[in-house]
């Protein structure tokens, strides 16, 4: 066995703090020497560098200075398996209390079970140290070149098939969580994952949740960004639905017309009047779950016509079509709201689904004489997600165990696990 120490670096000293953090992956002898591992450049501009020894005793010349991993920080990686590159995803601080650590084993249970391309799966789990010392898990995931984010504020020309192709991918993501019954409850463009195929994967589970069906039950309002924060969350709204997804991408969609965002309001009152703005004052019977507060602010003010007609002026791009489905997604009534299923089977997909499926996706093949397609071009998922675990969790040790004993599970016999070691001997030339 060879161990190889990664270490994160950024090359504005301004930034430079200490080095917190240290990755060491273990790497079985038939690997051979690591020479891909020189250097490497991550999505965030981290470069990481090498120091230790190779499985048949080359050196690796550490550079650079050590750095804080930001939180949540994601690297981009080579896995010494099979040379592929990763993306590496840490999420640090996970047992500093109950919440935070059941949040984390949701996340994790959520990266295993989904098998579908544009939601984001992990590959692989980094194998844990023993338990004592387990304070961090690292995730690998695919690694995505950028975001939707990035895509909207870079200066690139976004063509009505881009949009499409999108548009289309968000939402046969977003049907596959909901028909696990998950909530992401976090849906923004940062979160859409894209590479340079323009192929979109659905990504941080973090804040994502089974759907409550007893609507007796309180859900938490501390979700979803504002600017993408649906009008039910907004009024106080004790629960909700798989609808606070769809008024997320009803934003995207505007922003992608517009390149910039459809409702950018300084605080969260501010928010709901930029979207009565522009959908007019609600009637009663769609603030019904909304708080007294909220209701009476609503009512006091002046009443407000729809102006749903300055979509049309967002771009070139905003045909009739195109605003028709984004009018059905900015429903202020969420039982009225489309879903993301009849929102896939709307016309103005129609384009972006035969791109898809033509030359970007894994569901279907080319043979000599044409394209054998898939028989479910947006497929469900295989069953609900099951969160009946959680109802048993009562302490961080007992998470902490469970945690450590679902990652072990998930790696065995499945391949060659990778493993951080920050006692390696390589750990210790280093700090030397
Ligand atoms: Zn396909």
């Amino acid at each position: 066995m060879g161990s190889v120490l990664v270490v994160c670096y950024c090359l504005n000293p301004a930034v430079v703090t200490s080095l917190v953090s240290v990755v060491s992956f273990i790497v079985p002898e038939q690997f051979g020497p690591l020479s891909f591992f020189s250097s490497l450049l991550c999505q965030t501009g981290w470069t990481v560098c090498l120091s230790g020894r190779g499985a048949r005793g080359i050196p690796f010349i550490c550079e650079g200075l050590g750095l804080k991993m930001s939180q949540r920080c994601t690297l981009s990686v080579t896995d010494p398996r099979d040379g592929k590159r990763v993306a590496l995803k840490k999420m640090p601080n996970v047992f500093q209390n109950l919440v935070s650590c059941k949040r984390v084993f949701r996340e994790l249970k959520m990266l295993c079970f989904f098998k579908h391309d544009n939601v984001l799966s992990a590959l692989d789990i980094l194998q844990p140290p023993q338990i004592d010392c387990f304070e961090e898990i690292y995730v690998i995931t695919e690694l995505m070149q950028s975001d939707l984010h990035k895509v909207i504020v870079s200066p690139q020309p976004l063509s009505t098939d881009h949009i499409k192709v999108f548009l289309y991918q968000i939402l046969r993501g977003l049907k596959y969580l909901h028909s696990a019954g998950i909530l992401h409850r976090d849906i923004k463009p940062g979160n859409l994952l894209v590479n340079s195929n323009c192929v979109l994967k659905i990504c941080d589970f973090g804040l994502a949740r089974v759907e409550e069906m007893d609507e007796s039950r309180h859900m938490t309002q501390e979700v979803v960004t504002q600017y993408y924060r649906a009008p039910e969350i907004l009024m106080g709204s004790r629960h909700y639905s798989s609808a606070i997804d769809i008024w997320s991408v009803g934003c995207i969609f505007a922003e992608l017309l517009g390149r910039r965002i459809l409702f950018q309001a300084q605080s969260p009152i501010q928010q709901l009047d930029l979207i009565t703005d522009l959908l007019g004052t609600p009637p009663l019977s769609a603030m019904m779950s909304a708080c007294e507060g909220a209701r009476a602010h609503v009512l006091r003010g002046p009443h407000k016509p729809p102006s749903l007609s300055v979509l049309y002026m967002l771009s070139e791009g905003a045909t009739h079509e195109a605003v028709h489905l984004l009018c059905r997604m900015l429903v202020f009534d969420p039982a009225k709201r489309i879903s993301g299923r009849d929102a896939l089977s709307h016309p103005y997909l129609d384009e972006g689904r035969l791109r898809y499926h033509t030359c970007m996706c894994r569901c279907c093949f080319s043979v000599a004489s044409g394209r054998v397609y898939t028989r479910e071009f947006e497929p469900n998922a295989n069953g609900r997600f099951d969160d009946q675990y959680e109802r048993n969790l009562s302490s961080v040790w007992q998470v902490k165990e469970l945690i450590h004993r679902f990652i072990t599970e998930q790696q065995q016999g499945k391949r060659v696990p990778l493993c951080i070691n920050p006692q390696s001997a390589a750990f210790k030339t280093f700090i030397r």
